[in-house]
């Protein structure tokens, strides 16, 4: 495990919180309102031919699955799933969910 305690529960609640507000979001959606702003905002809207819907369960998916590897203590959380990088507290201190690096963020 490459993060101390403290570090490893804020990044745990940091997953948390930004799978709340997801899933706040898609229950909206489902609801009828519309919220493609928030979309942007978050920075869920980069697949252009997805509904919103779809963009949000994506996006809480990845979420999850981030969520998981930090639980289970997987040397995978943090890094770049393309080359492996340590994506470096300072960049998961502001998206704990991040899962690529810079170079190989475009998908
Ligand atoms: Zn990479």
């Amino acid at each position: 495990m490459r993060f101390d305690e403290p570090t490893r529960l804020r990044l745990r609640r940091h997953l948390l919180d930004r799978g709340r507000v997801l899933a706040t979001l898609l229950a909206d959606v489902l609801a009828g309102k519309r919220i493609e702003g928030r979309l942007h905002v978050l920075g869920v809207d980069d697949q252009p031919g997805m509904r919103p819907e779809e963009k949000l369960r994506r996006a809480l998916d990845e979420v999850e699955a981030r969520r998981k590897l930090l639980d289970a203590g997987d040397d995978r959380f943090g890094r770049c799933e393309i080359c492996g990088v340590d994506l470096g507290a300072l960049a998961l201190g502001e998206m704990a969910w991040a899962d690529r690096c810079r170079a190989h963020a475009h998908r």
